[in-house]
């Protein structure tokens, strides 16, 4: 049986020094190629550098929501009552932010800083082993997290302006990163968590890559059908083996097979039977095996089918 791992992150410190031990345990798991994603610049780049030495490795450029700016440094700083060092440079764009700890000069600043990013992403995203743009996207399970950091930090949780701004500059990050795929003419890899509405307006209202993947899907089946008619097909990991993940398992019991793809997030997101465990690639015949499962099918076909998905989305 032979698969493909569509979103890993093998760049991530977490498998160093083992990093080629694994992937040769994911060969001999029959893992015959990888998607090794990207969250900022430097795990892009990294990816990148990583796609190049190895045979059956690809990857991908992007910045992740999470990643946009230190969120936390910002955070840390206004608790040590340390002043702002720069205010935002003259003929910047114009972003509508509050006044508060992300205010309009933070969110001006940071959308500064990536647009210099995005210019060194595309940069990368040229090679013709970067086979999509991402991991891109939305996530406002993030701000939660902000919200209990600030708290614990200074005591006070975040504004509805502050949470505003956050939402705003990573709606205008994932925007850019659509019209850099445009551009170049590769796929989108989109990372939604709880945000699947304004993931939805901002994919329906702008025009796309004609194929795309979203990771990790958690939404509804009804989002996963709107989706379908954008040229969206779903990669599934871990999550779909969790006794709990009830809805997921639902979603895959009924999206075609031609629209699934399979990945691990590792070092995340371990199947049973390891679920709380550093995950990796060859972990993916426990999603391959759920698959089969609930969609009542032999795991070869599974296997076969989504590794045709997975090369005809990249073109690997
Ligand atoms: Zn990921």
């Amino acid at each position: 049986m032979e698969l493909i791992d569509c979103h890993a992150h093998l760049t991530d410190a977490a498998f160093l020094p083992e990093q080629a031990a694994i992937i040769e345990a994911a060969r001999d798991a029959g893992v015959k190629k990888i998607v090794c994603a990207g969250y900022d610049l430097s795990s892009s780049q990294n990816a990148l550098e990583l796609a190049k030495n190895q045979q059956g490795i690809f990857s991908a450029a992007g910045i992740h929501p999470e990643n946009l700016a230190d969120f936390e440094d910002v955070l840390e700083n206004v608790a040590k009552g340390v002043e702002k060092e720069q205010k935002c440079e003259k003929n910047a764009p114009k972003f509508s932010c509050g006044d508060e700890i992300f205010d309009e000069d933070f969110c001006q600043n940071a959308r500064n800083a990536l647009e210099k990013d995005f210019c060194k992403i595309e940069k990368i995203a040229g090679e013709a082993k970067v086979v999509a743009i991402g991991e891109i996207g939305l996530d406002y399970h993030f701000l939660e997290f902000l919200d209990k950091k600030k708290v614990e930090k200074i005591g006070e949780k975040m504004t509805e302006n502050e949470k505003e701004n956050i939402k705003n500059l990573q709606k205008w990050a994932f925007l850019a990163q659509i019209e850099l795929a445009n551009k170049l003419h590769k796929p989108i890899v989109v990372h939604s968590r709880d945000a699947m509405g304004d993931t939805l307006q901002i994919l329906k209202n702008h025009p796309l890559p004609k194929n795309s993947l979203l990771h990790c899907y958690s939404g509804s089946l009804e989002s996963a059908k709107e989706l379908m008619t954008m040229g969206f097909s779903f990669s599934f990991g871990g999550v779909v083996t969790f006794k709990n993940a009830k809805t997921v398992q639902e979603v895959v019991k009924n999206l075609p097979i031609e629209r699934i793809l399979l990945e691990t997030d590792c070092p995340y997101m371990s199947p049973e039977p390891f679920r709380g465990q550093r995950n990796e690639p060859k972990n993916v015949v426990y999603v391959a095996d759920q698959i089969a499962r609930l969609k009542g099918l032999p795991i070869e076909d599974v296997c076969r089918i989504t590794t045709q998905n997975a090369e005809k989305l990249f073109g690997i």
